[in-house]
């Protein structure tokens, strides 16, 4: 390892090989769950940098393990074992000539999405990703993850917004298929295979993303829901009456409400009275001329009526639909903030989420009474972040963690559902896909990937593990 060492260091110059405790901030993920020592972390400048590295390492065998903004929530993005090379791609980070006629931009992989936001501005274009860590997380992390977000539904996941990629494969190889444009059947959808595979199949360098118009129109509104099941007919409601229109369609619960206004500072909640489900709901159009408050005010005076909804506000200005939003992005501050915590990131068919959440109560209590439950999420693609808290008092979960997750998960499966919406496997939940998917499934992903990393270089131990294969989980 000390040949690979200089190796690298010689490759990527000073500022591109960092070792010792110039790669402490590195090291641990987000939840400071995983993260094993590393020989250093490489932070090439190029793709041909990343190629050269590639190759050097696959003659090394020395792992690599890509690194974004270091924001996901599975433990994929640091070291799973001693001696590997984490490589950040955040000096990779152009931004090209915005294609206004066609709708896209190619970028490098370590954009940090709130920069591209920043950067198309008043392009009239935007690129409709929208989650809580988007000061940090880059456009690599989230090819790598697939990411969701609070606008899936809408404009789909990451896969739906790369029309063209450039990867770096385990030998060093580099393919490009920097092409912008949406139909491209020129055999196996390569672009998509990349999309969600972790770092585990090349290291993306460049991106070709799909724009869309800007909104020139916009009502937002915030609003007590009766019951899950309200949440969901009232989500159904809108659907139907202003589907084309619907932006974002995000929920929390009570408690999440409480979490975040115990736990973080200069947060009000605007509405009078309390409930025990919350809504956000923001409709958009490209027109200003689409009457976007009335419509919406419609959907909300009938919701009324028949007793879904039963409390709301309209956003009068920018900072309270600010205000609104921020109350649903800190869902996840506000449970941290509170302490230890189980996370479970699930997807069920939208009508179904709150059979979901009615029969997943119940089954949390008989293995832990008391248990804090705080579902909140993305309502229109069914996504709820089933998180957990210790009982009020408790210092911890009692060593049930596994079991909540598997019995969750196994819920969700039942309902048509996925015990790993859009935060991946990782190092976190790969002995749960074992448990939930069949053999033949997790089998065709270890073939997929042997045979495009025969040698395993490629983030070891991130959605398949061949040893933990061969354990059971129940
Ligand atoms: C507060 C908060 C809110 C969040 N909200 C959401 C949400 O709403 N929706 C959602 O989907 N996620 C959400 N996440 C999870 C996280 O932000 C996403 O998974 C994001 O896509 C990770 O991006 P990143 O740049 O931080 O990637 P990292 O965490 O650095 O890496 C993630 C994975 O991508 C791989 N990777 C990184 N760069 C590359 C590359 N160039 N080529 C190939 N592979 C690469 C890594 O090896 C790893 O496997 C949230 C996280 C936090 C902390």
């Amino acid at each position: 390892m000390a040949d690979l060492d200089a190796t690298l260091a010689e490759i990527l110059g000073p500022r591109g090989w960092l070792s010792g405790s110039e790669a402490d901030s590195y090291r641990r993920d987000w939840l400071d769950r995983y993260g094993a020592e590393p020989l250093g972390v490489a932070r090439p400048a190029s793709t041909d940098e990343v190629s050269r590295l590639l190759a050097a390492c696959r003659v090394a065998g020395a792992a690599v393990v890509p690194q974004g903004g270091n924001t996901g929530l599975c433990g994929a993005s640091v070291c799973g074992r001693a001696g590997g090379v984490i490589l950040s791609l955040a000096r990779m980070t152009a931004i090209g000539d915005v294609d206004g006629a066609g709708g896209s931009v190619e970028v490098e992989a370590g954009v940090v999405l709130d920069r591209l936001h920043q950067t198309l501005g008043s392009s009239g274009l935007i690129f409709p990703m929208h989650l809580g860590a988007e000061g940090s997380a880059q456009i690599g992390g989230l090819i790598g993850t697939n990411a969701g977000g609070s606008h899936a539904a809408r404009y789909g996941m990451m896969q739906d917004l790369v029309l063209g990629l450039e990867v770096v494969l385990a030998d060093g190889s580099v393919w490009n298929g920097l092409r912008g444009v949406q139909k491209d059947n020129a055999g196996y959808q390569l672009r998509r295979l990349f999309c969600g595979a972790e770092g585990t199949l090349g290291i993306v360098t460049k991106a070709v993303l799909r724009l869309h118009p800007a909104p020139k129109g916009r009502a937002t509104a915030l609003l007590c829901l009766a019951s899950a099941d309200a949440l969901v007919a009232f989500g159904a409601r809108l659907r139907s009456e202003a589907g084309e229109f619907v932006n974002g369609l995000e929920f929390f619960c009570d408690l999440g409400l409480d979490l975040v206004l115990k736990n973080l500072d200069g947060i009000d909640f605007p509405l009078e009275s309390r409930a025990p489900f919350y809504l956000l709901v923001e409709l958009t159009a490209s027109s200003a001329k689409v009457p976007l408050d009335e419509i919406l005010e419609e959907v909300l005076t009938a919701g009324m009526e028949e007793g879904l909804v039963t409390d709301g506000a309209l956003a009068q200005s920018e900072a309270q639909r600010l205000a609104f939003w921020r109350l649903r992005e800190e869902q996840p501050e506000g449970q941290r903030l509170e302490g230890t915590q189980l996370k479970h990131d699930i997807s069920v068919p939208p009508g179904k989420l709150a059979r979901f959440i009615a029969e997943a109560a119940p089954l949390c209590e008989a293995i832990l009474p008391g248990v804090r439950l705080n579902p909140f999420g993305h309502l229109g693609d069914g996504n709820v972040h089933y998180n957990l808290s210790p009982a009020a008092g408790a210092p911890d979960f009692a060593g049930h963690g596994q079991r909540f997750a598997v019995e969750l998960g196994r819920l969700a499966s039942e309902l048509g559902g996925s015990f790993a919406a859009e935060h991946g496997l990782g190092r976190a939940k790969i002995a749960l896909a074992n448990a939930l998917r069949g053999a033949v499934e997790r089998d065709l992903m270890g073939r997929i990937k042997a045979a495009i990393d025969p040698a395993g270089i490629l983030n070891p131990g991130v959605i398949v593990d061949p040893v933990l294969a061969r354990q059971n989980v129940s």
